[in-house]
């Protein structure tokens, strides 16, 4: 067999696979992403990024970028759309949301990851793959077959890399359908908000809200699950408009519209072999909170690194295997707070009673603190074993002599935070950068990074250093 054209090919060019492919060419990894459609998406649904994803676009210098299309809005009121205020003081250099549409953030890390060297083929969906010792090969439909040394299905929720492996996807399935689209009113703006203000019952899944020129955003509960590789049609959406709201509001000229349910799944491995998964293509939930796009990004951020260290041939034996480990139990808690805020905002009686009282609960800072920690991804631990609180954290974005913090990350490289200046990278010096910094604010002496921005070790003990520099990025250079 020859050898792999390529290092890793990545199924899909989604949020998760654009984000993927950058992080693999920080490290000159050789990337083919394979997208199914010719074109980006165009439906403008419109997500939010949180906390943790906008700290990693900063650690990639994309904020600034990021933040030019977006609508800044405070962090708080996401959990189970509760109108609680964050508290004062959350960790983080970037403590906001910011809506932005998904075509936009889908496209700004798609050029980003074509600016960084990645290849992108559209129009080629991956319809097989086959795996030995040495590599994968890719069957992309009516196309040459490929080679490469990896391959990671970031192919949406309805993976065909998932299917192909046999990967379980345990779960729960749809319950309900939500119809969400844009289209044109037949009926005055102030209409509209009379119809809607006359509206008693509590419904979380209904809204008609103006998105320019005519054009408006409609949600609306849909009568039943139904196939959601079929966009629902006008009909559809006068017949529940009429249902849930006594009129249609002449709704016409659908600019696109889709269906989405709230099915909740998480893949049984992330792994296997050479194959790996990230983004919904391994976990699937219920748009509250709006966390999934989230999730996916983050997910690529911890297996970038990982996976490029396997392709450099420096990584430890178990590093890439630690892509599961720490991703698998942070969706499973996503999905977890997912089932309980579609469960507190059920119109039923227990529910909304129960809703009541976290309300009441949210007045302390520490619950409400807890809450916007897990939505934001602030509040991830990754378990490194023994160790301060702050193993296994992320850092925030802190003040040092040379700036922030986070624009010395953007190369993808682990970092030591040097408070002593007697410790050092050494043979590790060409994965690890060293910034001395007696000032660095910071309370310990000394704290490796790793590419992700999670704290990996702290101390002050040069061979306990190397203990872990060698745990997390191999063998040194002699
Ligand atoms: C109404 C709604 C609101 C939402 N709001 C938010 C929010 O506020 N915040 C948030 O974080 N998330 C939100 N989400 C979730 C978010 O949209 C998804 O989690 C996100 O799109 C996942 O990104 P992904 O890259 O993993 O998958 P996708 O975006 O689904 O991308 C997968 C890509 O793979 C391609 N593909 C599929 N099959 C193949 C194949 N065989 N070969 C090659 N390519 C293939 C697809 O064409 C697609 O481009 C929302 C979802 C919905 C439905």
């Amino acid at each position: 067999m020859n050898s792999p054209e390529f290092d890793v090919i990545i199924a899909g060019c989604g949020p998760t696979g654009a984000m993927l492919a950058a992080e693999l060419r920080l490290h000159d990894v050789r990337v083919l992403v394979l997208e199914k459609e010719a074109e980006p998406v165009s439906f403008v649904r419109i997500v939010g990024l949180h906390i943790r994803s906008l700290e990693l676009m900063a650690m990639r210098g994309l904020l600034e970028r990021v933040l030019q299309h977006g609508r800044r809005r405070p962090a708080g009121g996401f959990f189970a759309a509760i109108p609680k205020p964050a508290p004062k003081g959350l960790d983080s250099a970037h403590a906001y949301l910011l809506g932005i549409p998904q075509p936009v953030i889908a496209r700004l890390l798609e050029e980003h990851a074509i600016g960084l060297g990645a290849q992108v083929r559209r129009g080629c969906a991956v319809a097989g793959i086959e795996q030995d010792d040495e590599g994968v090969t890719v069957e992309p439909a009516g196309g040459e077959r490929l080679r490469s040394r990896y391959l990671v299905g970031c192919d949406g929720a309805r993976s065909t890399v998932r299917k192909l492996l046999g990967v379980g996807f345990p779960g729960e399935p749809a319950r309900t359908d939500t119809l969400m689209g844009e289209m044109e009113v037949g009926v005055p703006a102030e209409e509209i908000a009379a119809t809607l203000a006359g509206i008693r019952e509590p419904h979380h899944r209904f809204w008609l809200r103006p998105f320019g020129e005519g054009v408006y955003s409609v949600v609306v509960p849909a009568a039943e699950v139904g196939d959601h590789s079929i966009p629902p049609t006008i009909e559809d959406f006068r017949q529940r408009l009429r249902a849930v709201a006594g009129t249609d509001f002449g709704v016409h000229s659908p600019r696109w519209s889709s269906r989405f349910g709230d099915a909740t799944r998480l893949a049984e491995r992330y792994r296997s072999g050479r194959v790996l998964l990230a983004g919904d293509a391994a976990h699937i939930h219920p748009p509250i909170g709006g966390q999934g796009l989230n999730l996916g990004v983050q997910d690529a951020f911890n297996l970038g690194w990982k996976l490029a260290a396997q392709i450099r041939g420096w990584a430890p034996e178990t590093l890439l295997d630690t892509y599961h480990s720490e991703r698998h139990p942070v969706a499973a808690d996503v999905l977890d707070n997912t089932r309980a805020q579609l469960e507190l905002m059920s119109p039923e009686p227990g529910p909304r009673a129960v809703r009541g009282l976290l309300t009441e609960l949210m007045d302390f800072d520490e619950v409400n603190r807890r809450l916007i920690e897990k939505i934001t991804a602030i509040g991830v631990r990754y378990d490194f074993g023994e160790g301060p609180d702050l193993v296994g954290r992320r850092l925030r974005d802190i003040e040092v002599e040379q700036g922030r913090l986070y624009d010395l990350l953007r190369r993808g490289r682990g970092l030591l935070l040097d408070r002593t200046g007697r410790l050092t990278p050494g043979g590790w010096s060409d994965r690890v950068d060293h910034l001395a910094d007696p000032t660095a604010a910071v309370d310990v002496p000394c704290l490796l990074l790793r590419p992700d921005g999670h704290v990996a070790w702290i101390g002050d003990d040069q061979r306990d250093l190397d203990d872990h520099l060698t745990r997390w990025f191999g063998e040194p250079v002699t």
